[in-house]
């Protein structure tokens, strides 16, 4: 699985040394509840991506153990307890597998028991507003949290700790950010590209005909660009046949 590699390389170019890092350990995981929680706007104490500011979102998936070689979380920018209003923020997150089988339906599940990880996280006071569509994830968090202390290293814990409920899931590389000066316009150009080549991967492994042909397929951007997918649908006879590399 080697998909989202370009783009697990582009961000770390991109974003260069961390302010913060930790190793994950599952005592630091803030508590999480289960479900979904209303933070009333009278009890926040502010909103990560409120205001209109950046607020993105992306999850790369590898089994290149060199790009996600242990668990843990990097911060770029002010952690919760230092942000007194509203701020730029993403989410990123890179997530070591098993090498996935050749096997379309045992791979089929695994990325999507993957999506399913994203939305089954619930910090408490902590409550995520996602659009798939715009690749938006924003965050209110409440005043009753911050005063108890929660932090990007424990909300990070609660997000691996939920992630390693997939046992195909063997190391997270989790990423926050909220220093202004990133650029978040790269960022979400890049979670777009991401967003795309899952969808089209999903819908690969779904089970397209073996005989649709690229040229009138409406995903012949998305695989024209991005190498291995076409080997994804075709399989690497498929691809000989085709006289592709
Ligand atoms: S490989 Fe070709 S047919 Fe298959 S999804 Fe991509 S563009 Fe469509």
């Amino acid at each position: 699985m080697d998909l989202f590699n370009v783009f697990i390389n582009e961000t770390n170019e991109q974003l260069g040394a961390p302010k913060q890092k930790w190793a994950y350990n599952a005592r630091d995981a803030w508590k999480d509840l289960g479900t979904s929680e209303l933070v009333l706007m009278k009890d926040a104490a502010f909103e990560l991506g409120g205001s209109g500011k950046a607020a993105v979102n992306y999850t790369c998936v590898t089994d290149d153990k060199s790009l996600v070689s242990g668990d843990e979380i990097l911060l770029y920018g002010p952690d919760l307890k230092d942000l007194k209003a509203d701020s730029t923020f993403a989410r990123i997150a890179f997530l070591g597998v098993k090498e996935i089988s050749k096997d379309e339906q045992e791979a089929f599940n695994t990325i999507q028991n993957m999506e399913f990880v994203k939305y089954h996280v619930f910090p408490e006071g902590y409550m995520m507003r996602v659009s798939p569509e715009s690749n938006r994830e924003q965050v209110r968090v409440s005043k009753k949290a911050i005063k108890k202390g929660i932090s990007f290293k424990s909300v990070g814990a609660d997000y691996i700790k939920q992630y390693h409920s997939n046992p195909n899931i063997t190391a997270v590389k989790l990423i926050f950010i909220t220093d202004p000066s990133v650029d978040y316009k790269a960022l979400t150009e890049r979670a777009k590209k991401v967003n795309e080549v899952t969808k089209t991967m999903n819908k690969i492994l779904e089970g397209l005909p073996e005989n649709l042909d690229c040229a009138s397929c409406s995903f012949k951007p998305v695989c024209d660009e991005v190498e291995g997918l076409k080997e994804l649908h075709f399989g690497k006879e498929g691809m000989k046949k085709m006289g592709k590399k």
